[in-house]
């Protein structure tokens, strides 16, 4: 997907604040963060949206929830809470389409919900 821009970051054709990275993932600084701490974790593959994970993501869809999980742990937020989003669709709020994981933290993050 050469005109999606996370696929651009994975591949290092654009520049990112790379925090974490292995073979199946990359978690980078959002380039305008709504929290102290604001990260998104990405697949290396191109996977659209939460809607387009299959069946044989089992392994990645696990690897991302404890990469997050680590990511939480390692920037001091495991105590103090944070948050974990995923945008989907237009009422979703999803603006790039490839599937990305918002970890924010290092403030009170409010109730989302009721
Ligand atoms: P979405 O609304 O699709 O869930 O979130 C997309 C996020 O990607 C937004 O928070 C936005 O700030 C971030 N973003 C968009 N383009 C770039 C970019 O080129 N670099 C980085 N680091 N973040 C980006
Ligand atoms: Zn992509």
């Amino acid at each position: 997907m050469e005109d999606c821009i996370f696929c651009r970051i994975g591949a290092g054709e654009i520049p990112a604040d790379v925090i974490y990275e292995d073979k199946l993932v990359i978690a980078f600084k959002d380039i305008k963060p709504a929290a102290p701490f604001h990260m998104l974790l990405i697949p290396r593959e191109h996977i659209a949206s939460f809607n387009e994970l299959e069946p044989r993501h089992q392994e990645l869809a696990g690897h991302m929830t404890l990469v997050l999980k680590q990511l939480a742990a390692d920037h001091a937020m495991a105590e103090k809470g944070y948050r974990v989003i995923v945008n989907c669709g237009s009422e979703g709020g999803q603006v790039v389409y490839h599937l990305h994981y918002h970890l924010l933290g290092g403030r009170p993050l409010g109730k989302l919900l009721p």
